[in-house]
This record gives structure tokens, C-alpha cells and sequence, in this order.
């Protein structure tokens, strides 16, 4: 089938699909406490989420991750899984996989393993269970950990996404590298980025570079470079005294955007092709007008010429905004 292959060469190979806006969790970095959510006309149904990721996987992705907003609270999810590891069955689709916040894997993670689903990443920024309710607000540290034990013994692989937090969490940096190696889990850690508005002034206290993370990493542990490529933008290291890996993904400090291969596609069906960038398709459209996929793959050809060369995210000092406006959550991680 025809590849999607963008102005600057790069084949776009990875779908990130947000299925919903919506989270149990209020992470103080991502949303407001008091977010306005979406009203459900807005929303693809699973169906039409099915449709418009099948579409693209006919087109050439071989990778597509589910997020959100929290994946694992839209109802019935678990059919959508189900339908689009059709494709892992007839070798079209090389992985299916997920990011999460971890509270409903007691719930899912047989059920997710059963159906193909190797490995995820689970979202923990503190091993500390009162911080974790202060960053995440309504988020349960007991269930996360359950969801987390309940993944492993499924035999999921885990990767912890860790946001590194200024005056929150750079304290724990080296009990979380110990704690994965013990669990067997790889880490990234993620540097915050300005997406939405959350607060003013917020964002530039949080803000602390991964130069620094690592730094400080390379006082108590042997970081050996790896060259491990996942198709995603972090770089890794592996550790000498626990042989984990640990990925640093730094949008603010590094720009990672020159072999990228992935589009996103919120739950409204819109399509981002650069995660720093407002230009969007919209996909909705041609899905509602037509039962023929064929103005939907026209409108993804057409969307993909325009995916741009790269992001620029600032923090800016003098307006306090955020370089783009909407949330991580309406976009998908
Ligand atoms: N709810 C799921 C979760 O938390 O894993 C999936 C969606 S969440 C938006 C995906 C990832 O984005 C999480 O690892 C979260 O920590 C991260 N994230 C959210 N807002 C961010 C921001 N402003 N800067 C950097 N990372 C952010
Ligand atoms: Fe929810 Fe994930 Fe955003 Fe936290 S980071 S509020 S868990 S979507």
C-alpha cells in the first residue's frame, strides 16, 4: 500500500491515537482542576476511531499507541483493543500498545496481554504516596501499584514515564532508577513542556532540564550509551549497577524532531503531525460523509504533505503562555 511519506522524506510509521479527554486523574502538569470536557457528539465512537487507525495502518503504520486523557476509563474500551489487534494477527501491524496512569490495569491487564498488547508505559512521577496525590490530585497510589503488579504478572514489559518535576520529585530521581531496576521496569524521564494553560507562572517553576537530571544520575550511577532505537524521541542509557535502560526525552533542550515518524490523532478526530504545531486535518469530516474510506485516505495523504519539519516549543518568560494551547491530554502523549 502507498507508504505516507512526508516533504522531508520521513515515513510516517507510528499513529498515537488519544480515545478520549477525559481522565480520573488531575495531574498538576497536565490539566485544571476544573477541566471543561468535550461534549460527546464531538467524540469519535469506537467504531470510527477503529476506522480512521485501520486506515492508516492500510497506509503504512506499523506502531500504534492508545492515550488519551486516560485510555483505559473510556467505556468499552477493551473492544477497541480487540478490533485493532486484527491487525497484529495479519502481520500488518507490528505493535499495539498503550500509555496509561496505571489505575485500571487490575481491571485490564490480562485481558490486554491476551489480545497482543507486549509491553506499556505507565505513567509515576513519585514513589512517595503523598506527593503522588499532590501532583496527581485524585490520583490513588495504592491502585497504581496494584495496576502496576497486575501488569507485570501478565507479563507486560513496563516502562515508567516519570515527568521530572523542579522542588517535586528531583529528590527521587535515584530511588526511582533503583526501584526499576529492582521491578525489572525501564524509565524515561520526561522534561515538562508548555501545552496548555494551567496556571500562570506554573509552568516555569516545574521546568528542569534532563541535562541536569542527568547530571546529577552520573553522581551515583554508571550511565553507559546504548544505541537502542524505539522509533521514539528519547536517547538511552543502560545501567551499570541494575542493567535497566533509562530514556531521557527532551523536547525543550534537544531537538528531537529530525527522525520522526509519527502523527497523532485526537479523540475528535483531528490530526496534529507535529506535536509543537497547531496546524491540524480534520478526519472527522470524511469519516462522517462517507462510508468509502476514500475521502478519508485522501484527507490523511493530503495532511501528511503539510506534516511540518519540526517544533518550537519556548517557555516564554515575558507572557507566561504556553507555546501551544491545548493540553497534553486533548492530544495525547
Ligand atoms: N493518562 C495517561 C498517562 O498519564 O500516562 C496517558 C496520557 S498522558 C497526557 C501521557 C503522558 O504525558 C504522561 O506520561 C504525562 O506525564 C505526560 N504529560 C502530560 N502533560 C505534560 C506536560 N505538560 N509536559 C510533559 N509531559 C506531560
Ligand atoms: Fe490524566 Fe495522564 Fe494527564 Fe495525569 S498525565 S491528568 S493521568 S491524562
Amino acid at each position: 500500500m502507498t507508504q505516507l511519506i512526508d516533504p522531508f522524506g520521513r515515513a510516517v510509521t507510528y499513529l498515537r491515537v488519544s480515545v478520549t479527554d477525559r481522565c480520573d486523574f488531575r495531574c498538576v502538569y497536565c490539566m485544571s482542576e476544573d477541566m471543561t470536557f468535550l461534549p460527546k457528539a464531538e467524540i469519535l465512537t469506537l467504531e470510527e476511531l477503529d476506522r480512521v487507525a485501520s486506515a492508516f495502518v492500510r497506509l503504512g503504520v506499523r506502531k500504534l499507541r492508545l492515550t488519551g486523557g486516560e485510555p483505559l476509563v473510556r467505556r468499552n474500551i477493551m473492544s477497541l483493543f480487540r478490533s485493532l489487534a486484527r491487525h497484529l494477527g495479519t502481520g500488518a501491524l507490528d505493535e499495539l500498545t498503550l500509555t496509561t496512569n496505571g489505575s485500571q490495569l487490575p481491571r485490564f491487564a490480562d485481558e490486554l496481554a491476551d489480545l497482543g498488547v507486549k509491553r506499556i508505559n505507565v505513567s509515576l512521577d513519585t514513589l512517595d504516596a503523598d506527593k503522588f496525590a499532590a501532583i496527581t490530585r485524585w490520583g490513588k497510589y495504592d491502585k497504581v501499584m496494584a495496576g502496576l503488579a497486575a501488569a507485570k504478572a501478565a507479563g507486560l514489559r513496563i516502562k515508567i514515564n516519570t515527568v521530572a518535576l523542579k522542588g517535586v520529585n528531583d529528590e527521587e530521581f535515584d530511588d526511582l532508577v533503583a526501584w526499576c531496576g529492582d521491578e525489572g521496569y525501564d524509565l524515561t524521564f520526561i522534561e515538562v513542556m508548555p501545552l496548555g494553560e494551567i496556571g500562570e507562572g506554573a509552568r516555569l517553576d516545574q521546568y528542569l532540564p534532563l541535562s541536569l537530571v542527568r547530571a546529577r544520575l552520573q553522581e551515583r550511577w554508571t550511565l553507559e550509551e546504548i544505541d537502542l532505537k524505539t522509533g521514539g524521541p528519547a536517547r538511552y542509557v543502560r545501567v551499570k549497577e541494575t542493567g535497566g535502560r533509562i530514556g531521557f526525552i527532551t523536547p525543550m533542550t534537544h531537538n528531537f524532531c529530525e527522525g520522526c515518524n509519527r502523527v497523532r490523532l485526537t479523540c475528535t478526530g483531528t490530526l496534529y503531525m507535529c506535536l509543537g504545531q497547531e496546524d491540524a486535518a480534520d478526519l472527522r469530516a470524511p469519516v462522517r460523509s462517507s462510508e468509502s474510506d476514500e475521502p478519508l485516505n485522501a484527507a490523511i495523504h493530503e495532511a501528511i504533505a503539510r506534516k511540518p519539519k519540526g517544533h518550537d516549543f519556548i517557555i516564554d518568560r515575558r507572557s507566561h503562555q504556553p507555546a501551544v494551547g491545548r493540553h497534553m491530554s486533548v492530544t495525547g502523549g
